[in-house]
């Protein structure tokens, strides 16, 4: 595996690369990899695969939490060589010198976006200028970052870039618990998680036998606060494609979470495998 720390040396690669007309396929980290990480790497032979790990300051709004972030370098180029990826980037800070503008628009407002102010801003950055440096063919996402990945295309599409995006589904432990990189975090409290999957997964049982009204949205974040739950950000149905909020007309819908244990702030989503409308705030499966 190659790494390369330097733009100028990244741009000169890919040029050789695209030269030999290789595909380039991205993935996009902040490291401390993990099976979640891992299955997005594919096994491959012709395609060339480019990842890069970069903790982007910008994203964090909080300052401790960029500094508690997890970083293990060594292990992570020792996964990523048994992946067999052929070329890690790993940019240094001055690769946020210069600073693309762009305004998201208001999916960036929704969810996550409401209490972490400027989070998403700070991914559309960092994603802007890796996009125009690598111009890869495909970019590698997973859907537990729905709202990023979401944001990623819509940039993808603003930009007129030619990638592709593909979306994988979230890596889950024995508990259903996401894997990510903050549940080392929690230490002891790591077993509270689990709550998190338990309310997704009750909600879309009750929705699809027909019984949910929006009025039960109130008993599961009671519920997961009497769990244990430091905090609730939100607990939402939202539309998949737009996050706006359901309404009379079926559409494939996903239900959001946000919460925090001992400040460390975990999310969750999941598909409900069925269209569903609001009628009189009951939620009807079609
Ligand atoms: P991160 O390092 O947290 O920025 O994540 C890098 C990529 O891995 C993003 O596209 C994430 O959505 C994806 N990812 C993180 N956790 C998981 C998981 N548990 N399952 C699948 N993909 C994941």
């Amino acid at each position: 595996m190659l790494l390369i720390r330097k733009s100028e040396k990244l741009s000169a690669e890919i040029n050789f690369l695209k030269q030999q007309d290789k595909k380039i396929i991205f993935v996009p980290t902040m490291g401390n990899l993990h099976a979640g990480h891992k299955s997005l790497f594919k096994k491959h032979k012709e395609h060339i695969y480019l990842a890069s790990i970069f903790v982007n300051p910008l994203q964090f709004n909080d300052i401790d939490d960029f500094k508690n972030y997890p970083r293990t370098i060594q292990k992570d180029i020792e996964i990523l060589d048994k992946q067999n990826v052929d070329i890690l980037y790993m940019p240094y800070k001055n690769f946020l010198n210069q600073k693309p503008h762009y305004n998201i628009g208001k999916i960036s407002r929704k969810l996550c976006g409401k209490d972490r102010k400027g989070h998403f801003e700070g991914v559309a950055v960092v994603i802007i200028k890796f996009l125009r440096l690598i111009n890869p063919d495909y970019i590698l996402l997973g859907e537990k970052d729905y709202q990023q990945a979401l944001i990623i295309k819509k940039i993808i599409k603003d930009f007129n870039f030619k990638t592709k995006a593909k979306i994988f589904p979230t890596v889950r432990d024995k508990n259903d618990v996401a894997l990510s990189s903050r549940n080392q975090l929690l230490k002891k409290n790591f077993f509270l998680a689990k709550h998190l999957p338990k309310v997704l997964k009750q909600i879309m049982r009750e929705i699809k036998k027909g019984e949910f009204n929006l009025i039960r949205i109130d008993h599961f974040k009671k519920l997961l606060k009497s769990k244990g739950i430091e905090k609730v950000f939100y607990l939402k149905i939202l539309k998949e494609i737009s996050l706006d909020e359901l309404d009379e007309k079926p559409a494939l819908c996903r239900v959001f979470i946000s919460a925090s244990i001992n400040g460390i702030r975990l999310i969750d989503n999941m598909p409900i495998d069925r269209r569903i409308k609001l009628v009189d705030g009951n939620i009807i499966c079609k």
